[in-house]
């Protein structure tokens, strides 16, 4: 589906950003699909549409110092990418995790830009974060830290203009110390970031939403099959925010989650993840801050799979819920040989290009995660309606439209690889639909 143009702007990206090897990834993974969008409307190609949108309108990079418990001085990196606002404001998360540089964040907020799109929601597309870890690290550090990167951030984020949230690495107690930052410095309470808790502008199932959604658009591509979550055996990878609410919604459907991972290893648990189980997984990730292993210590039947990934376990849908590049071409050929055949991705961009190619060929129900995991962002966006019109909805409330949202997202991109003649590729129609509304936005609003 590629073109001359396309090919040409792939080639203009990889020369202007040499050494950013996750941001190519990115690009190369949209542009290579628009092709067929670029020659039904050759405005897009005059107005130097693609050479804009693969170039962030800001880039924020600034030094973050801070204290920690023995009185040492310490310095981390700070980055905010405030990609695209042709249709919102900037929004997307913040990840903290040593891994965190430039190329992954410009990757995540390119991707945040189409992905806020299909949620049908006024967003545009941004990212941040910091090479920070806070593992090991005591509630006070944190604390330090958060306050020193809200003081460089506040000056360029507002709730009209660029409102962060969670990634990974930042949940609610770096969301608290960041917005009670916010409101020190600019003297104002607003919706600035969301993720927030309940008792102060925070909404019900925001925690919930990126988990539940990417379970939602299994449902829809199964649907699509005449068939469902029910019955299914799933293995989901990380044990993080993703991950647990991924569990408890593939509980709720009546499938069963026989995996979780961390950086260290994965647990397989052949019974299935039950509620006390996955109890037991939140009180260790979210409040000791412990390690999956412990899993396999206390329930009985469990298996230790040290320094692995789930994708060698017997499943029916996968739910890497982890990181980028976390399913290489082998594990997708390991899940297909499995009979695995559905995989929606919770993570961002957690397969390699090649996996996909392999997915694709065996006609997995395979939903990138661009789309599969737009929840998040997509109740980010209903967590700012509320707090801009000072109301707080109710839990089913946000449910259905998290539901209605996902339903939105597999629609546009469904019927989009219909409409392209490559149907039942999530990747085109995903990438597909949200170019074009954004392509427009940015023809309406002239050269900026
Ligand atoms: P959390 O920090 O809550 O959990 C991340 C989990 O993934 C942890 O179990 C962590 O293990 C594991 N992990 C992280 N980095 C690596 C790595 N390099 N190698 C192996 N395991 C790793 O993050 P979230 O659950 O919020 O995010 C998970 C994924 O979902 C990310 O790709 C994120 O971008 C994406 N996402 C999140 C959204 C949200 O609303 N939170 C929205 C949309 C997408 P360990 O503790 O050992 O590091």
């Amino acid at each position: 589906m590629s073109n001359d143009y396309t090919n040409q702007i792939l080639e203009l990206v990889a020369k202007k950003n040499a050494g950013e090897p996750e941001f190519n990834q990115a690009v190369k993974e949209v542009i290579e699909t628009l092709g067929p969008v670029i020659e039904r409307n050759p405005k897009y190609k005059d107005q130097a549409i693609l050479e804009r949108i693969t170039e962030p309108e800001r880039v924020l990079m600034f030094r973050v110092p801070w204290v920690d418990d023995k009185g040492k001085f310490q310095v981390n990196r700070g980055f905010r990418i405030e990609m695209n606002s042709a249709i919102g404001p900037y929004k997307g998360g913040l990840r903290f995790h040593p891994t965190v540089n430039l190329s992954i964040l410009k990757f995540l907020a390119f991707e945040q830009v189409f992905k806020n799109s299909l949620t049908t929601l006024p967003m545009g597309g941004g990212k941040g974060g910091s090479d920070f870890d806070p593992k090991g690290k005591s509630d006070n550090e944190v604390m330090s830290f958060c306050q020193s990167f809200m003081t460089e951030l506040s000056r360029h984020i507002g709730a009209n203009t660029d409102v962060p949230a969670g990634d990974i690495g930042v949940g609610g107690r770096e969301i608290g110390f960041m917005f009670g930052q916010y409101k020190r410095l600019r003297n104002e309470f607003v919706g600035v970031l969301t993720g927030k808790a309940l008792n102060w502008g925070g909404s019900l199932i925001r925690p919930e939403a990126t988990g539940y959604g990417a379970v939602y658009f299994a449902q829809n591509m199964l649907a699509t099959r005449g068939d469902s979550i029910e019955g299914k055996v799933c293995t989901v990878s990380g044990a993080g925010n993703v991950a647990q609410y991924t569990v408890e919604k593939v509980n709720d459907l009546g499938g069963k989650c026989v995996t979780l991972s961390d950086s260290a290893g994965t647990i397989y648990d052949p019974a299935g993840i039950d509620a006390e189980k996955l109890a037991f997984v939140m009180d260790l990730k979210n409040v000791q801050r412990g390690r999956i292993k412990e899993y396999a210590d206390k329930f009985p039947g469990v298996e230790y799979l040290e320094g692995k990934r789930p994708w060698g376990v017997k499943c029916d849908c996968a739910f890497p819920s982890a990181t980028q590049n976390e399913i290489s071409a082998d594990d997708a050929q390991t899940l297909v040989d499995n009979a695995c055949f559905v995989v929606s991705e919770g993570a961002n961009m957690p397969t390699v290009p090649e996996g996909v190619d392999v997915f694709q060929k065996n006609n997995v129900l395979y939903g990138p995660g661009k789309a599969a995991n737009a929840g998040g962002v997509a109740v980010s966006g209903l967590e700012m309606a509320q707090n801009a019109t000072h109301t707080n909805w109710t839990r089913e409330t946000v449910d259905k439209r998290l539901q209605e949202i996902m339903k939105a997202v597999h629609t546009q991109a469904f019927n989009a690889a219909q409409e392209y003649g490559v149907a039942g590729n999530y990747v085109a129609g995903a990438n597909i639909a949200g170019f074009v509304k954004v392509a427009d936005a940015m023809l309406d609003q002239g050269l900026v």
